[in-house]
């Protein structure tokens, strides 16, 4: 792994590929601001997601879906560095502990603030919630437009990316992946 300040020294020099005076007032000082942005940008590699899980609750026999939808987020491809985002809609149905609603979104946080793909993403964020809330099911479906493929290659400024993680009764009944669906899709709350 490299040291920040070698990380600093790798920007200025891609901004020497760039231009000849990268010490003029504009650039001086954006090696700094480009790793400081980083720390947050790829902040997921602090924490994990047993922490995010962590406290849960008695689900006092709800057996229903939990469904937090219209998550969004911003995320990194790992093959460009080029920013992708969109929004996750995340489910599970419980079958003795709920986790706090927020954790959810966390959890997304966690997995997108990397360098990523979005089938990554969908895919561990499912596995997540299988492995620490132990629930009948657990479903991920991400929506996200592509920075690589708006500014660069095909140029396609509206094409929209799905990807979907079905495990348990997810993966196992149409019904279930029905009412999931109406969920998502049904008239959002007006302010
Ligand atoms: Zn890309």
């Amino acid at each position: 792994m490299s040291s920040r300040e070698q990380a600093v020294d790798a920007v200025r020099t891609l901004l020497a590929y760039l231009e000849d005076d990268t010490e003029r007032e504009g650039l001086s000082n954006t090696p700094r601001r480009v790793i400081d942005s980083w720390d947050e940008i790829f902040s997921g590699y602090e924490g994990d997601a047993a922490a995010v899980l962590e406290s849960t609750f008695n689900s006092e026999d709800y057996d229903g879906i939990v469904l937090l939808r219209d998550i969004e987020f911003n995320s990194t491809c790992e093959h460009h560095l080029q920013p992708f985002n969109g929004r996750a809609h995340v489910a599970y149905i419980p079958i003795k502990r709920i986790v706090g609603i927020s954790k959810l979104a966390r959890l997304v946080d966690l997995h997108a603030r990397r360098l990523q793909n979005q089938e990554r993403i969908t895919k561990d964020v499912a596995d997540d919630i299988e492995q620490h809330l132990s629930p009948l099911g657990a479903a991920v479906i991400i929506e996200a437009r592509h920075g690589c493929m708006m500014c660069r290659g095909v140029r396609k400024q509206n094409a929209v990316m799905t990807t979907s993680a079905m495990r348990g009764v997810f993966f196992d009944k149409a019904e279930a992946r029905t009412e999931l669906m109406q969920l998502i899709r049904s008239t959002p709350l007006s302010n």
